[in-house]
């Protein structure tokens, strides 16, 4: 049988390690291996045939040492209390990689939104502000979308938290819709986010991107747009995959000279999953299976979810690879990571890679704060600028050090928030 993965346990272990290297005391260790506050509620929809279905959600805030919690809110049939608190962790070392002034937090619902409509996910995003909306807010933890829910069901979840506390709270939520307090670039950002660190360690790699060809898993909002400003670039996306709901199964999509981006987004559901048939007629091989991790390309960017880079899969990684950029959160479980490691491989770790919409969030913030938006070429001049700055700083110390990357982003993330807690007199 496979070994089965708790990506909470995989978020400790990578800590304890670089705590170790740290040579950081016991309390400080305590403090930050586990979550300050965690909140388990119970939500009660009424269905539109007239039942009750009471859903399980979870709030997780990490910590709020420097700064209020943020991260985002995902609705998955298999969210586990420890997946979320996995992810508030890795929200904290993302918030201080790229030094921007938050902690991390992470919610969860466990729910198929494949399975409910409109108006039931309307009223599930209701209720779990209601549940919550005391213990979050502008100043204390700030949700945003995760795998699963969008820009709606932000707004949803904004309305409901400004009718409990009568007014307006823009900077309560963000990846809000545009126009109604959602930045421009915001839902580019994550992809494009991938794309501009990518492009740096390219770069640093000696390899020209107008050569380069890329293979992502999953085709959710991440690996599209990071995906259009790879081609963009001058780079050939020659592999996808999706999980497809209804067949239970993954796919891969194939194209040796390139799959053309925008055409498969328009064949995609909401949910990532490409329509087989329209792909095939488009000269697109199928393949079905977890063929992704095979392909012959120059980089592998993991974009769907946690523990996708086993021990029982890291040996197909062809030897073509020479990057592995992390769009997702926690793809790769340790084991594998040591694999990889020894393989030489460079790794992008996903609290760096995935750091653009996060980014993009703080941004939202400051400008739903401010009440003045920001024309959209500013916005991704910023972040490109932000994360570029922090892709080089950890590639520095990387070098300096001879660390592998996801060790020196450790060391930088964990440093920082280890000054924050020391400095409020939370740790000696
Ligand atoms: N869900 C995204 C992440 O994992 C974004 C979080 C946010 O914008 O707060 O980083």
């Amino acid at each position: 049988m496979e070994k089965s993965y708790n990506p909470y346990d995989n978020a400790q272990a990578q800590f304890d390690g670089v705590a170790e290297l740290l040579g950081l005391d016991e309390g400080t260790r305590d403090l930050l291996r586990q979550p300050l506050r965690e909140y388990h509620v119970l939500i009660p929809v009424h269905m539109d045939d007239g039942s009750t279905k009471v859903f399980k959600g979870f709030r997780v805030q990490h910590n709020d040492a420097r700064g209020p919690a943020k991260g985002g809110i995902r609705f998955h049939p298999h969210e586990t209390a420890d997946t979320v608190r996995a992810l508030s962790m890795w929200m904290t070392w993302k918030c201080a990689l790229v030094d921007i002034p938050l902690g991390g937090g992470k919610g969860g619902v466990i729910c198929d939104p494949h399975h409910l409509s409109e108006a039931e996910q309307e009223r599930l995003c209701r209720g779990w502000v209601r549940q919550l909306a005391k213990v979050m807010g502008p100043s204390l933890d700030v949700p945003a979308p995760d795998v699963m829910t969008s820009a709606k069901h932000m707004l949803w979840m904004l309305d409901e938290f400004e009718t409990i506390h009568g007014g307006r709270y823009p900077g309560f939520i963000t990846g809000k819709p545009i126009g109604m307090g959602g930045s421009l670039g915001r839902t580019e950002a994550t992809g494009y986010g991938v794309i501009y660190i990518l492009r740096q360690a390219l770069k640093d790699l000696g390899i020209g991107i107008e050569d380069a060809t890329i293979c992502f898993q999953g085709f959710g909002n991440v690996a599209q747009y990071a995906g259009r400003l790879f081609t963009e670039l001058g780079g050939t996306v020659l592999a996808v995959s999706c999980w497809d709901n209804n067949a239970h199964q993954a796919f891969t999509f194939r194209k040796k000279d390139g799959i053309d981006v925008d055409k498969l987004a328009a064949i995609t559901s909401a949910y990532g999953t490409v329509d087989r048939e329209k792909a095939q007629a488009d000269g697109i091989e199928v393949l079905p299976g977890e063929e992704w991790i095979s392909q012959e390309v120059d980089i592998l960017v993991p974009s769907a979810l946690e523990n996708q880079i086993t021990p029982a899969n890291v040996d197909k990684i062809s030897k073509t690879v020479k990057v592995i950029a992390e769009g997702a959160n926690g793809p790769t479980t340790p084991d594998a990571d040591e694999i990889i490691k020894g393989r030489g491989i460079f790794l992008i770790p996903d609290f760096l890679t995935n750091s653009g919409g996060v980014t993009c969030s703080y941004f939202e913030q400051v400008q739903s704060n401010t009440n003045f938006f920001w024309e959209k070429d500013e916005v991704l001049e910023k972040l490109d600028s932000k994360l570029t700055h922090a892709y080089r700083s950890l590639y520095s110390l990387a070098e300096r050090k001879n660390l592998y990357m996801r060790d020196a982003a450790y060391v930088i993330a964990i440093n920082r928030v280890v000054d924050a807690v020391r400095m409020r007199g939370w740790v000696r």
